[in-house]
């Protein structure tokens, strides 16, 4: 799903079943993240949209992940990062800088996606589970941390 009207829609019906409305502020916060290429930090959504006030983007972004439009990813160094629900984006994974909690979305090839997706479901069977998805984060350091040590 890449259409913004879609999108807008989208959210709109999910906020609304949690009884909240997608007010001008929540549209500038999924505006930001629909822009990025990755999952970003309170301070760089801050820093995109400097008209926004800290504590209610806070309480936005609380509101949106209620809603499931957003997902919150918490990473080792506990440095939160917002992205657009898995629903808007498309299914990717995440690759995770732990000392200062950057994060990058890539995409497996759907060869490698499929198989790994098989293996998953065999493990999900033989537990009994039934498989909606999955989460698969790396966990290394970045060039920028690599490069300073
Ligand atoms: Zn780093
Ligand atoms: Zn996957």
């Amino acid at each position: 799903m890449n259409n913004k009207v879609d999108v807008d829609q989208l959210i709109a019906s999910q906020l609304q079943t949690v009884g909240q409305r997608y007010t001008n502020n929540r549209r500038r916060l999924i505006s930001i993240l629909l822009r990025s290429s990755k999952p970003l930090s309170i301070n760089q959504i801050l820093d995109m949209d400097p008209e926004l006030a800290q504590s209610s983007a806070y309480r936005n972004l609380t509101v949106l992940e209620e809603a499931g439009s957003i997902a919150r990813i918490v990473t080792s160094a506990d440095h939160a990062r917002y992205e657009l629900a898995e629903e808007i984006l498309e299914h990717h994974h995440h690759i995770i800088c732990s000392p200062c909690g950057e994060i990058l979305d890539f995409r497996l090839s759907d060869n490698i996606e499929e198989a790994l997706e098989s293996s998953l479901q065999e493990i999900a069977d033989q537990l009994g589970f039934t498989l909606d998805t999955h989460r698969l984060d790396l966990i290394g350091t970045c060039t920028l941390c690599k490069d300073n040590s």
